[in-house]
């Protein structure tokens, strides 16, 4: 089996040490990967937005199986491009792909389909939103319509400040949106209660989940800070309630893959729930459709059915109802974060220590932004905001966080933050 996988982020490269594992793989192509995915398969250039040159990239090389991992080319329609050349390829089309590329869309879906979320107001003027921030009440809860890279949400107590970020939100011009029409911003109830990840790996009709996760979205220690696009993440729940999978299957995941087949735009791909387990019950907070960062760097790991097979079974409307395997351990990743962070960044530091840290038992290092430099390519630096995540596996989550923070102690990045309680 022949994989083409898009995107160059740390979920890619958690994604590529998966498919490394399946025994059926004899090819992984990375477009256009990272310094880590290098060491896994042929990084090939490719802009990831043009789907025409994704689809001629995948028939070139005779590849059974494109995955694509960032939402934005999803968004973009790249997956109907590669479909339409006859390429089986993991990730929805660009029309279901819009449960994530506009709020207001999820809402409509699940509105349709009955499926529990938080009480919203989708506002496309300014007049409204004083209105919706009061029937709700603080803290308020305002988000972009549309894709902002895990910044369009703030949650707030501040009136001025949710008022601001609404403004901020429906003064952005076309080209800087993700939806097309008038700019919108979703105003809802805020949720109460831990929140979860669930990943469900759907075919068209069928759902098959994987297992739950948590992630850490604040900047810093204790949950402080801007939200940022994960600094953390564990699996899996030693907490989680008895049937939730199934219950998220059920009530959630379920209908909405129903709901996109009636509408003639079947998902095929990830839908990822993020759900809140609030003291009235289970609400969906978001759905992204594709692999969460830095959840796959946990939850993958913990996977022992072959990822490609599993992928490509799905890709071709063929998932079946057998159970997938799992190893009882646990895994806990720690993000490693550039100077400044997840404000304006630093980048193009020397990173130390990445060989001391991976030969350590149970530790994998995912690259996120991160950059080869020097003559022959082997000094790594800086190159994003989230520049890589320290993944732990153990028998116990208790161990696998030690030992994430053990490795964590030997790398070395100038002005670098990291948080310090994830699994605690
Ligand atoms: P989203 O992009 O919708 O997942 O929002 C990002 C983060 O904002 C979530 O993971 C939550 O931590 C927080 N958030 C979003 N919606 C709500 C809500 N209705 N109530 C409380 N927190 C929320």
């Amino acid at each position: 089996m022949k994989i083409l996988l898009i995107g160059s982020g740390g979920r890619e490269h958690a994604l590529a040490v998966a498919l490394n594992r399946d025994p059926n793989l004899t090819e992984l192509l990375i477009a256009p990967g990272n310094p880590g995915t290098s060491q896994l398969g042929e990084n090939l250039p490719v802009d990831i937005l043009d789907g025409e040159a994704i689809a001629e990239l995948a028939q070139e090389r005779g590849v059974d199986l494109v995955v694509i991992g960032p939402e934005a080319p999803l968004v973009a329609g790249v997956a109907d491009a590669v479909r339409a050349a006859g390429i089986p390829v993991f990730g929805p089309g660009e029309e279901a792909a819009r449960l994530e590329g506009s709020k207001a869309f999820a809402k409509e879906i699940m509105a349709v389909a009955e499926v529990p979320t938080a009480m919203a107001r989708v506002c496309t003027m300014m007049e409204h939103v004083a209105d919706a921030l009061d029937t709700f009440g603080p803290p308020y809860v305002v988000k972009d319509d549309g894709l902002a890279a895990g910044k369009g949400v703030v949650v707030t107590s501040d009136r001025e400040e949710a008022v601001s970020h609404a403004a901020a939100c429906l003064a952005k011009e076309e080209g800087d949106r993700s939806t097309k029409g008038q700019p919108a911003v979703v105003i809802e109830e805020y949720l109460d209660g831990p929140e979860i990840s669930l990943f469900c790996v759907c075919d068209g009709r069928n759902v098959v989940p994987l297992a739950p996760a948590q992630d850490f979205k604040r900047a810093f220690d204790g949950h402080q800070g801007p939200n940022t696009g994960g600094m953390g993440a564990y699996a899996p729940l030693p907490w989680a309630p008895d049937g939730l999978v199934e219950d998220v299957v059920a009530r959630v995941a379920q209908p909405v893959v129903d709901e996109l087949a009636h509408r003639g735009t079947p998902f095929i791909g990830l839908l990822y729930c993020g759900l809140a387990l609030t003291s009235r019950g289970l609400r969906v907070v978001e759905f992204n459709v594709r692999f969460g960062d830095p959840e796959t760097q946990v939850v993958l790991p913990l996977l022992k059915t072959p990822l490609g097979g599993l992928l490509l079974s799905a890709a071709k409307g063929r998932l079946t109802g057998s159970p997938l395997r799992w190893s009882d351990g646990a895994a806990v990743a720690v993000v490693l974060a550039a100077n400044g962070y997840p404000g304006k960044i630093r980048t193009g530091d020397v990173i130390t220590g990445l060989d001391t840290a991976s030969a350590l038992p149970g530790i994998d290092i995912i690259h996120a932004g991160t950059r080869a430099r020097g003559a022959n390519g082997d000094s790594i630096v800086s190159a994003g905001g989230r520049v890589l995540a320290v993944v732990a596996h153990a028998d116990q989550p208790e161990e696998a966080r030690t030992k994430a923070y053990e490795a964590m102690g030997k790398i070395g990045l100038e002005g670098s933050h990291y948080r310090t309680d994830i699994g605690a």
